[in-house]
């Protein structure tokens, strides 16, 4: 498994697991459970959940799955910008340690920038360290300008957690260097692209051609994560609710994608040549 390193020290799998949709149906629980537990199992130990997901139905979900299993994984959840004042989040983390059955959250991520202001966010997560409740945390849906003011206030954060697939790849113009020099470990949402065209992208399916894993031919969807998993230091969360989907993303650390591959994918997918916005979901 290819490994991303924190400017804490800690080493972790470049490949974990979302959440987001999950424990929304009764009839899909047991297969999302499973698919959650054969992800930890092959190595996938980064959880991503939410207190927002399913008005914490995805947390209530991964506390069923990593009850006994806990100190295999590295859990993360966020709080809404909404409920990220000094006592919200108190209150906010307290309620989703509860949901996941746990003493502790690894890394607890403010979802996106709110209201309140970023320092009472911030005095509010060095409160939940200082106590144990959260081991670290970190940003979501930062952008530049969110992200030089967070440098105005604190070294602390350790991640920032943002849209990166192949048709939302303007962070390359900027923030993904910047996030890299600071040692803010970039977590790439919607990989896949939510499942939607990228996986059905007739370039895709031409790089595909022309790879292999252990378990046979390569899917588009395998690709799109290997493209992602390029990127030093950055770490993909794609979401699986199945465990024949959780296998098909764990093998696309097999897959090495040549400089042929890149510039086909550069061509169906142009690059950033100036700033946009964060594209957010
Ligand atoms: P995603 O991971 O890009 O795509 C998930 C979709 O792809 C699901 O429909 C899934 O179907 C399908 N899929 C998974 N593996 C597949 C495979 N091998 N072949 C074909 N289809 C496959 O999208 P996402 O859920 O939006 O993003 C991933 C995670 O990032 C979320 O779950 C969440 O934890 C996080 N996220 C964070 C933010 C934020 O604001 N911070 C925003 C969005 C997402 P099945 O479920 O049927 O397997």
């Amino acid at each position: 498994m290819r490994t991303v390193t924190l400017k804490n020290g800690k080493t972790l799998p470049a490949l974990g697991m979302g959440t987001w949709n999950i424990g929304d149906s009764q009839s899909r629980r047991g297969e999302e459970i499973a698919s959650l537990q054969a992800g930890i199992e092959a190595g996938m130990t980064v959880i991503d959940t939410a207190e927002m997901y399913g008005s914490g139905r995805s947390e209530s979900l991964v506390g069923e799955a990593i009850a006994d299993l806990r100190d295999d994984v590295y859990l993360v959840s966020k709080v809404t910008p909404s409920n990220a004042s000094y006592d919200g989040v108190q209150k906010h983390c307290r309620a989703s340690l509860r949901r996941l059955g746990t003493d502790r959250l690894d890394l607890y991520l403010l979802h996106w920038r709110g209201g309140v202001p970023l320092s009472e966010t911030v005095r509010g997560m060095e409160q939940l360290r200082d106590d144990g409740l959260i081991l670290d945390w970190g940003v979501s849906n930062f952008d530049t300008d969110d992200m030089e003011e967070l440098d105005g206030i604190t070294d602390a954060c350790i991640a920032n957690q943002v849209l990166y697939n192949l048709e939302y790849r303007g962070t390359e113009f900027d923030l993904l260097n910047e996030d890299r020099e600071r040692g803010v470990m970039t977590m790439a949402y919607s990989p896949l692209g939510q499942g939607g065209d990228l996986l059905s992208h007739p370039a895709m399916k031409d790089v595909a051609k022309g790879h292999e894993t252990s378990a046979g031919p390569a899917t588009t969807a395998q690709i799109a994560l290997a493209w992602v998993l390029r990127q030093k230091n950055v770490m993909a969360i794609p979401k699986a609710g199945s465990s024949k989907h959780l296998r098909e993303n764990v093998l696309a650390t097999e897959i090495e994608l040549t400089p042929e591959d890149l510039a086909t994918l550069d061509r169906a997918f142009a690059p950033p040549r100036r700033k946009t916005h964060l594209a957010m979901i």
